[in-house]
Parts: C-alpha cells; sequence; structure tokens
C-alpha cells in the first residue's frame, strides 16, 4: 500500500492520459469488431474535438485543486481529517465511497436543474452511443464538474493520492460504461449490483422519461438501487439521445453543439425538461 501511496502522490498527468487512450483504443476496437456501426470514425472525430475545449478547462483548474489539496492537508481541514486513525485501505475505501456518492449527486444535479441540464444536455444528444460519448462533454460542464469536484475534495479533506487512486479507477469504469457492447445479461446482473456497466448506463441515454433521470451512478451502481433511481431496460428497447425536437443539423457539428446551452427555451428549438 505504501508503494500505491507514493505513485499516486507522484504520478504524472500523462499517465491518466495513457489510461484514458489505452482503454479508449481497447474498447473501440471491441466496438469496431462486434458492431460494425457506420460512421463511427467521422462520429469520433466529432466527439474528440470535445477534448480540445476541455484541455484549457482542466489546465486552469487543476491549479485550483493543487491550491485546495494542499491548502487541506496544511490546515488539517475536511472531513478525512478527523478519521486518521484508520489504516490506508480503510482510508481509501470510505474515500472511494464519499467521492463517488458526490458524483451521483452531483449528475443527478445536472438532470435536476433546468441551466446545468442544458449543459449535460450536449453528452445526452448523442444518438450513437459508444466510447466516444465519454470525451463529449461541453466546456461549461467540465467546468461546473470540476469546481464541484474541487468542492468536494475541500469538504472532504482528500488527500492527493487518494483522489488520483480514484480517477484511475473512473477513467477506465467511465469509458467500459459507454461502450456500445453490452455484457450477457447474467453477468451484467450480478457486476451492476456493485458496479456501473454499459447496460446500466445505456439505460440513462435511453430518450425517453422516466428512463433518462435513472442509473446516475458514475463508478458504483449502489445509489441508485439505495435512493430508488435504478433502471433496467433490455438492449432492443433503448433508444439512445433526448426525447427532444432537434434536427439532425443541430447534433452533428460541434460548433453548433456548443451552442446547445446558449439556446432560449422561447427558440424554435424545444428543449424537453424534466421534472
Ligand atoms: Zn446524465
Ligand atoms: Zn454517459
Amino acid at each position: 500500500m505504501k508503494n500505491l501511496i507514493n505513485y499516486f502522490n507522484s504520478a504524472p498527468d500523462f499517465h491518466r492520459v495513457l489510461l484514458l487512450s489505452f482503454s479508449f483504443f481497447l474498447f473501440w476496437n471491441i466496438e469496431y469488431f462486434y458492431e460494425h456501426a457506420k460512421n463511427k470514425v467521422s462520429h469520433l472525430w466529432l466527439n474528440a474535438k470535445f477534448m480540445l475545449t476541455a484541455a484549457p478547462v482542466q489546465f486552469v483548474l487543476g491549479y485550483l485543486m493543487n491550491f485546495v489539496l494542499k491548502w487541506t492537508q496544511n490546515h488539517e481541514f475536511g472531513l478525512f481529517h478527523q478519521i486518521q486513525k484508520v489504516n490506508a485501505l480503510t482510508l481509501f475505501i470510505l474515500t472511494f465511497l464519499y467521492l463517488d456518492f458526490c458524483e451521483y449527486a452531483y449528475h443527478l444535479l445536472m438532470h435536476k436543474v433546468k441551466k446545468l441540464w442544458k449543459f449535460h444536455l450536449v453528452h445526452h444528444a448523442d444518438k450513437q452511443l459508444d466510447v466516444s460519448t465519454t470525451l463529449r462533454e461541453h466546456p461549461g460542464e467540465t467546468t461546473i464538474r470540476l469546481l464541484f469536484t474541487t468542492l468536494w475534495v475541500f469538504l472532504g479533506g482528500v488527500s492527493l493520492w487518494a483522489l488520483i487512486f480514484r480517477q484511475f479507477i473512473q477513467i477506465f469504469s467511465n469509458v467500459l460504461a459507454h461502450t456500445e457492447v453490452r455484457l450477457p445479461e447474467k453477468v451484467d446482473s450480478w457486476l451492476s449490483y456493485l458496479f456501473v456497466t454499459p447496460n446500466f448506463h445505456h439505460v440513462h441515454h435511453h430518450y425517453l422519461q422516466p428512463y433518462t433521470d435513472t442509473n446516475y451512478g458514475d463508478v458504483l451502481s449502489i445509489w441508485d438501487r439505495i435512493f430508488g433511481t435504478f433502471a433496467q431496460l433490455p438492449k432492443e428497447a433503448v433508444v439512445f439521445g433526448v426525447d427532444t425536437h432537434f434536427d439532425e443539423c443541430n447534433l452533428n457539428t460541434f460548433s453548433k453543439l456548443l451552442t446547445i446551452p446558449l439556446i432560449s427555451d422561447k427558440s424554435s428549438v424545444k428543449i424537453n425538461m424534466k421534472g
């Protein structure tokens, strides 16, 4: 555990980029082999453009996160500084559960608050879900998500190594969740008791309510089961997208996707807001 802590305390950023690239390459090729979806390369190209808008936000807010991490450690501030007498593994499990619950709450908020939903809608407006959808996040949402993560780290007094360790697991889990290849139903029924699986997250991307407002989990599915937001749908029943009136054009160019949060409710483009 000591070696792991040392590694995650000093892991360079490019190790996370390498893990993302590896997971992406692995699952994209599995999809390519099994699903033979049309326009897969052009779809990847469209979604990959969101990396260009995410990078500067991550760069700037990375400084804020570093400041908060150092400040909470120096001042012994936050929830986990009150329970330091547990061993490192227990501390990691508690930190993981805390951050995973916070991600669940954040995701629920993005769906329920009208102004936040307009940013998150860009992720949901993908009608051809695959691993590249993982990258499809409006820079406004990237900003909101990272600010919330910084807040959770501040309130929890989360250690750098525990945060980075979780992010490694989170990256792999998020890419897997968006894979268009579903797991066999039996494997899924066991795995999804604890973890977010592709089958589980596909239901969240179904275009109709109430399914869009279910399965908010990030890495663990337990919060949806505990708080009654868990749902299941067979593969044949799932249609990706949102129940809106966007025409195809609005969904197929990067610049138009970026303007979605700016479109007023009174415009000709109707956005389906959920209760
Ligand atoms: Zn969502
Ligand atoms: Zn998603």
